[in-house]
């Protein structure tokens, strides 16, 4: 089987574009940090513990063109800040995920449960759904645990 990394080569090969070292370095940092929701600057300094030459620039370009080739979403969790979230392969729907406000983790939903939710978009609103984003806000298990602890 081949790997993710070597997937992501040829997509980007088939857009006419290199899988440089520096290019291939934050897309790994990608790969192992992917259950994380890292900004430009997070990203940045861990590509920069395996390529110190590469510059902040380098990173941002790097993270634009995968986002425009949908191998990662670009996310904002309302805090301003532009995070990066790998796309699960072969997912025509990004996943949802679940904003604790409490402890400010992030959980995420792989599973898609819009489903009916575009039919009826669809049929009642005549709009082709490409893709849409949810996040929910609320309390999450571990915090519920801690809570139900203390009682
Ligand atoms: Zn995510
Ligand atoms: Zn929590």
């Amino acid at each position: 089987m081949e790997s993710r990394i070597e997937r992501i080569k040829k997509q980007l090969h088939g857009a006419s574009y290199k899988l440089t070292p520096q290019r291939e370095a934050t897309v790994m940092v990608l790969l192992e940090n992917e259950e994380d929701h890292l900004s430009a600057e997070d990203v940045f300094l861990l590509v920069k513990e395996r390529a110190p030459e590469i510059g902040l620039a380098t990173v941002y370009r790097t993270l634009e063109l995968l986002t425009e080739l949908k191998i990662v979403d670009k996310i904002n969790f309302g805090d301003g800040v532009a995070r990066y979230d790998l796309r699960q392969e072969g997912a025509t729907r990004f996943h949802h995920h679940l904003i604790c406000i409490e402890c400010g983790s992030v959980d995420e939903i792989q599973e898609d449960l819009l489903g009916e939710v575009e039919k009826i978009v669809e049929t009642r609103f005549q709009f082709t759904v490409k893709d849409h984003w949810l996040t929910f806000h609320g309390i999450c298990k571990r915090c519920k645990q801690k809570e139900n602890k203390k009682k």
